[in-house]
């Protein structure tokens, strides 16, 4: 039986060999697909691959990845606990924002990140992350409210829906040097135990 980390590089496999957002991939020095424990309960979402992503070929290693770091340890989590990735797998030129058609080329690869890892919760951060699964909903509005999704199998009609929380939250580089906004990150981190204790005592897998 293949693992779910062989499953990861599958994707991770199929992303290259299909030269998904070809312009991206060829300016950057690395993909960024993600990494983490393949049985993770929640998963980050980030937008894309900043400079220091893009130089490892590692998940939110620059400044936002230490604050996101700290974020963690604050719940009594560090990065073997979770998965990390980003709606992008290739750093944008000059980090600028990621542009629809790119969205939706790297949308399906995290649709399938997802289907194997099957999360608790996936935490979006920005709001890139959270209108690539909730378009309608507003990050300033929402975060740190637990939204009720359903992620339709790409697998076909066989495989079975996932159904998860998404847990909206400011992205860690716009709360870097925004006071006001850390606080707010922090606050909404704080209830994730609590959102993950539900989601367990829920779950009839368990
Ligand atoms: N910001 C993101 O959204 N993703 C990364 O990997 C790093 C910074």
């Amino acid at each position: 039986m293949t693992t779910k980390q062989q499953q990861l590089d599958d994707i991770q496999a199929q992303l290259a060999d299909n030269n998904v957002t070809p312009e991206l991939a060829k300016q950057a020095q690395n993909m960024v697909f993600g990494e983490g424990n393949p049985d993770a309960d929640i998963v980050f979402v980030g937008e894309a691959p900043g400079r220091f992503e893009d130089e490892q070929g590692r998940p939110f290693v620059g400044a936002s990845g230490k604050f996101l770091d700290e974020l963690l340890a604050s719940i009594g989590m560090n990065r073997a606990d979770v998965y990390i990735t980003s709606i992008l797998k290739y750093r944008p030129p000059k980090n600028r924002d990621p542009l629809p058609a790119e969205k939706r080329a790297s949308l399906p690869y995290l649709q399938a990140q997802l289907e194997v890892i099957r999360p608790k919760i996936v935490a979006t951060l920005g709001r890139h992350g959270l209108n690539c699964f909730l378009p309608d909903l507003q990050i300033g509005v929402v975060h740190g409210q637990p939204q009720h999704y359903t992620l339709e199998s790409a697998g076909g009609a066989a495989a079975d829906p996932l159904v998860l929380v998404i847990l909206p939250l400011f992205h860690p580089a716009a709360a870097l040097y925004n006071r006001s906004l850390r606080q707010t990150l922090i606050d909404d981190f704080a209830t994730i135990p609590g959102i993950l204790a539900q989601a367990t005592k829920h779950d009839t897998r368990n």
